[in-house]
C-alpha cells in the first residue's frame, strides 16, 4: 500500500494519506476529440475529492473513466493509466473485467435511476449478479446497505414495494444503497443532487460525510458551495486539462493559478 506523508500542494493536513486511485497521464478520446488531456491526480482513501469546472470541461468524462463506463459506447479510446490501489491494477488494462470494476467502483448518477423492481431487489441486484445464493446473507447485506444509506428507517416496513414509488431523495439514497451492497471501495457521484430539492440535497450531503468513514468518494459538482461543503480535495478542470488540484480549503482560499481564481470568484464560467 502506498503512503504519502503530506499533500505536496498544501501543508494543512499532516496525517498520512493513502492513495486509493491515481490518474497518470490519462487521456480520453471520443472519436478524434480529445476530451481529457494528460491528467494526473491522486484520489486519497476515505476522502472526498470534488471535480469542478465549467460545463463541458470534462468532469463527467473523467469520472466515468474510473469505472470504464465508456466501454459501453463505440469509438472511444483511453490512454495512460488509472491505477487502483492497493493492488495497483491499471483499470484501463483491457484484461481487467469492467463488470468486476463496477462492483468495486460504484456510480451514482444525476437523476436517481432505480430499477422497476422492489426496494429490496434494487439493493440485492449486485449480489444476485455476483451469484450470491444465501438468502440470509442477502437479507443482511440489504439491511446494512439501507442503514448505511440512511434509508432503512423509512423503508423497512415496505421493502417489497416498488422502488419507483419513493420520493426523489429516497430514490437517490436507494441508488447509493444499491452501490453499497457490493462493498465498493470507491463511489463515483455525478452531480448527485442536481435533480433534488434543497432538503433532499442536504440529506445526500450529510450522507456523503458519513460514507467517507467507509469508502472513498469522487464527486462531480457544478455547485462550488457543494464542493466546499462536502469535499476534502478539489480538482479544477478546464477544456480537458487539470488546472489545479489541492485541499479544498486551499483551492477556495489561496488558489495557485489565476484561472482557478477567476473561476471560483465567478469572474469566469
Ligand atoms: P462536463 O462534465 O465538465 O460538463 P463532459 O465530460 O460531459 O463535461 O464533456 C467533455 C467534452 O466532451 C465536451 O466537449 C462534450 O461535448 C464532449 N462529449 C461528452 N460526451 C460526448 C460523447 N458521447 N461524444 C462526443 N463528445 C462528447
Amino acid at each position: 500500500m502506498q503512503h504519502i506523508s503530506t499533500n505536496p500542494q498544501a501543508n494543512i493536513e499532516e496525517v498520512p494519506l493513502t492513495l486509493k486511485a491515481e490518474a497518470r497521464d490519462f487521456s480520453f478520446y471520443y472519436g478524434d476529440f480529445n476530451a481529457i488531456k494528460k491528467v494526473s491526480m491522486p484520489i486519497y482513501e476515505k476522502k472526498v475529492t470534488a471535480l469542478i469546472g465549467p460545463s463541458g470541461c470534462g468532469k463527467s468524462t473523467l469520472l466515468r473513466s474510473f469505472n470504464r463506463m465508456h466501454d459501453l459506447y463505440p469509438d472511444t479510446r483511453y490512454q495512460g493509466h488509472i491505477d487502483f490501489y492497493p493492488d495497483e491494477t491499471n483499470l484501463l488494462d483491457p484484461k481487467v473485467d469492467p463488470i468486476e470494476v463496477r462492483m468495486r467502483i460504484g456510480m451514482v448518477f444525476q437523476k436517481p435511476n432505480p430499477f422497476p423492481k422492489s426496494i429490496f431487489e434494487n439493493v440485492a441486484y449486485g449480489l444476485r449478479l455476483r451469484k450470491e445464493k444465501s438468502k440470509s446473507y442477502i437479507e443482511d447485506r440489504v439491511e446494512q446497505a439501507l442503514k448505511d444509506a440512511a434509508l432503512w428507517g423509512e423503508v423497512k416496513d415496505r421493502l417489497h414495494n416498488q422502488a419507483t414509488a419513493l420520493s426523489g431523495g429516497q430514490q437517490q439514497r436507494l441508488c447509493i444503497a444499491r452501490c453499497l451492497a457490493t462493498d465498493p471501495e470507491l463511489l463515483l457521484f455525478d452531480e448527485p443532487t442536481s435533480a433534488l430539492d434543497p432538503i433532499a440535497t442536504a440529506s445526500i450531503e450529510d450522507l456523503i460525510h458519513q460514507l467517507k468513514e467507509k469508502v472513498t468518494i469522487l464527486i462531480v459538482t457544478h455547485n462550488m458551495y457543494q464542493a466546499t461543503r462536502v469535499s476534502d480535495y478539489t480538482a479544477y478542470m478546464f477544456m480537458g486539462e487539470l488546472i489545479e488540484f489541492g485541499e479544498t480549503i486551499q483551492i477556495f482560499t489561496t488558489p495557485q493559478r489565476a484561472e482557478t481564481e477567476a473561476y471560483i470568484t465567478g469572474r469566469f464560467g
